[in-house]
């Protein structure tokens, strides 16, 4: 339907199929319904005009911009109309051209006019125009761009929500008569909720703002019941698989295991600890989402379960969405089991597996999704830990599961849910949340700082480069995208050269991004680690998870790009020891300031979550995965009220799902969702 180019473009926003697109929902809605004529408008205005063009020429402005001027006329009077840069619009818009026009009714001098207005051509020539009153809303035209509530979309470089609407028009003008609602009328009545078909319909193309909250209403409904429903399907799948053997180990050599830490466990992870400790001594295979803001300490209380995997006789595999990540982990894993005699080895795109034979003996694999694919020595894998959960898909988590005979899962994930929200949408696991850190920890000193403030900021990192600490500077996100996209990696390389030239020539710098192989990413982390330089330049989507204790500043460039949640997990980078750690905000968008401010003030993910949803709501996050948070684009889960309801449908649904064929396919339909990790 669309070209190659488009496609690409459209996949940024999470659309490849037809349905994508009629479930792309707008965030707001330009008001153009106010129908007006020349003759009785009023400066201030927002209107729309159905007028016929009487001339239009280009015309050259003196800082070489082109403009260009027409001359509208309706019943009522004439008036004068200015675009700028559009020269195609003298092609289209040629004198007797019928077109409705939406935009401010301005002034110049005594004269009304209009700058800039939407334009949209009145195709059906044999169409009366009448215009009942000046206050009727004409959607009776069929008019999408003009005349009524205009759908405004979340958009991406080329594709505007103009190109958008004249995509999905036909879509809903085609599709949605013959739409079924997979939801049973007893359904939509008990919860006075509209049918799936009109809010599509009123979500893209509404009559007035009463439907769009019907369709809001409907739409965002759905998304929690699916996510109900997609809980409690994996629950019943989970319960379907065989028992598996009970662990069996001596607590004792635990207990010294965790004496011998260079530090006490926290009250939280005591209690997981102890709550997975009890769940591996079941029959029944563990499923425990371990919940827990960044720096909180999860990947200790992985390696204390892994213990007692091994000292049950078990294998365990621990899966992490990057490279570094899975480096780092196995560094860490072998330094904590040196000790103690265990066997640890990496499995990455770069690390095959040197094990072939079946008695390798070694206790732990650690590794990226290369886990997947690539041979290792799974006989006997009895443990599955994934760290960073969200950033797998469902069935990448599934394929690793099933090289063990039902294996214990443990998943790991620092994306802020709240307790109740998270008992409720992840009904099959059971959680452990990490609600303390570890003591010591100071909270990140953090300063957003405008474009004159940059170069201070500048000097005072030297200054605190020169006490002996070190930084991380992001660069600016170019492409928001899972993967790293070239035009990222342009932009941290251009920083880098100006940094370490003309900002920094005296320091030592480093530049990391997603193109640099792995081997070599590897060698810089670990140089910076081992103190050999001062500041390590990184594209936004390397960093997840580094722990490098002496690295106490971090610089975020264009910090209004990226969501409070997204910030907040790069802030997870320093503060990690008991060193004072800083986080500096460089932003030029005065606009976001208020937003950004709320890093200052707050150190809490979960806080920053909630009021990233307020300032921005989540249709202004969605689609540009900013989100942090699970994929809602309507619902919130803040939304206590709406999270009862739909649980109280799903617990009457869910029974007789098989009575329900349309139902049923759309649930297998959302389950089928891929995070495509880099
Ligand atoms: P995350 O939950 O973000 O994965 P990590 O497991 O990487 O956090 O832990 C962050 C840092 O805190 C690590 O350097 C780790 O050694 C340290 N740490 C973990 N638990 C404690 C604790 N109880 N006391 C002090 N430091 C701890
Ligand atoms: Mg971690």
């Amino acid at each position: 339907m669309v070209g190659e180019a488009y496609a690409e473009k459209l996949e940024k926003l999470g659309i490849e199929t037809v349905e994508d697109l009629l479930h792309h929902y707008p965030f707001r809605y330009e008001d153009w319904s106010f129908v007006s004529k020349i003759g009785g408008c009023q400066p201030g205005e927002k209107v729309t005009f159905y007028v016929t063009i009487l001339s239009i020429k280009n015309v050259f402005a003196r800082t070489g911009k082109r403009m260009q001027k027409a001359v509208v006329a309706d019943r009522t009077g004439q008036m004068e109309i200015t675009w700028f840069n559009q020269p195609f619009l003298v092609k289209n818009l040629k004198p007797g051209t019928k077109v409705a026009l939406a935009g401010k009714v301005d002034t110049f001098g005594t004269k009304k006019q209009m700058v800039a207005p939407e334009h949209e051509i009145i195709k059906v020539k044999s169409q009366k125009l009448k215009v009942r009153s000046y206050y009727s809303n004409n959607y009776s035209y069929n008019n999408i761009h003009t005349g009524r509530l205009v759908p405004v979309y979340p958009e991406t470089a080329g594709v505007s929500s103009k190109w958008l609407r004249s995509r999905i028009a036909p879509l809903v003008k085609k599709l949605v008569p013959q739409m079924q609602d997979y939801l049973p009328l007893s359904i939509r009545k008990q919860f006075a909720i509209c049918d799936l078909p009109r809010a599509i319909r009123s979500v893209h193309f509404p009559k007035d703002k009463k439907a769009v909250a019907k369709a809001r209403k409907r739409l965002g409904f759905d998304e929690l019941l699916f996510l109900h429903l997609k809980a409690l399907s994996r629950k019943s799948r989970w319960q379907s698989y065989q028992a598996t053997k009970p662990f069996k180990f001596d607590q004792e050599k635990i207990n010294k295991f965790i004496k011998k830490l260079p530090f006490e466990l926290t009250g939280a992870q005591k209690k997981a600890v102890s709550e997975i400790l009890k769940d591996l001594q079941k029959q029944k295979p563990m499923n425990r989402l371990l919940e827990g803001d960044v720096g909180s300490g999860k990947t200790i209380v992985a390696a204390i379960a892994a213990y007692a995997a091994h000292l049950s006789g078990i294998k365990t595999g621990i899966m992490a969405p990057t490279e570094i990540l899975a480096e780092q982990h196995f560094q860490t894993f072998k330094k904590l089991f040196k000790p103690f005699g265990l066997k640890i080895e990496l499995i990455t795109g770069s690390h095959k597996s040197q094990i072939t034979n079946h008695k390798s003996q070694i206790a732990i694999t650690i590794g990226t999704h290369a886990l997947l694919w690539q041979k290792f020595d799974h006989e006997n894998l009895g443990l599955v830990v994934i760290d960073e959960q969200h950033r797998f898909g469902v069935a990448q988590r599934a394929k690793l599961t099933k090289k063990g005979k039902s294996p214990h899962l443990l998943t790991m994930t620092a994306t802020p849910i709240p307790r109740t929200v998270a008992l409720t949408l992840y009904a099959d696991l059971d959680l452990s949340i990490l609600d303390e850190m570890p003591k010591g920890r100071k909270p990140v000193k953090t300063w957003v700082v405008p474009e004159e403030k940059r170069e201070a900021g500048y000097q005072w990192i030297r200054e605190k480069i020169k006490e002996g600490n070190q930084a991380f500077i992001i660069c600016p996100l170019i492409e928001p995208s899972q993967s790293e996209k070239m035009a990222n990696i342009k932009a941290a390389t251009e920083e880098f050269e100006k940094l370490s030239k003309k900002i920094f020539p005296d320091l030592k710098l480093l530049l990391l991004h997603g193109r640099i192989k792995s081997k070599e990413k590897n060698k810089i982390i670990e140089k910076f680690k081992a103190k050999k330089a001062d500041i390590l330049v990184s594209t936004p989507v390397v960093e997840v998870g580094i722990d490098i204790e002496n690295a106490t500043i971090i610089v975020i460039e264009a910090a209004e790009r990226f969501g409070l949640a997204q910030l907040h997990q790069m802030r997870g980078r320093v503060g990690r020891g008991e060193k004072q750690s800083y986080c500096l905000l460089f932003s030029s968008d005065g606009k976001a300031t208020r937003r950004l401010k709320a890093m200052e003030k707050y150190q809490s993910g979960l806080k920053l979550a909630e009021i990233d949803l307020k300032i921005r709501g989540p249709g202004e996050i969605y689609g540009t995965s900013q989100s942090g948070f699970l994929d809602l684009k309507i619902a919130s889960f803040s939304d206590k009220k709406l999270i009862k309801k739909t649980k109280q449908a799903v617990e009457d649904l869910f029974p007789r799902l098989d009575k329900l064929p349309l139902l049923k396919e759309e649930l297998e339909k959302v389950t089928i969702e891929d995070v495509h990790p880099n």
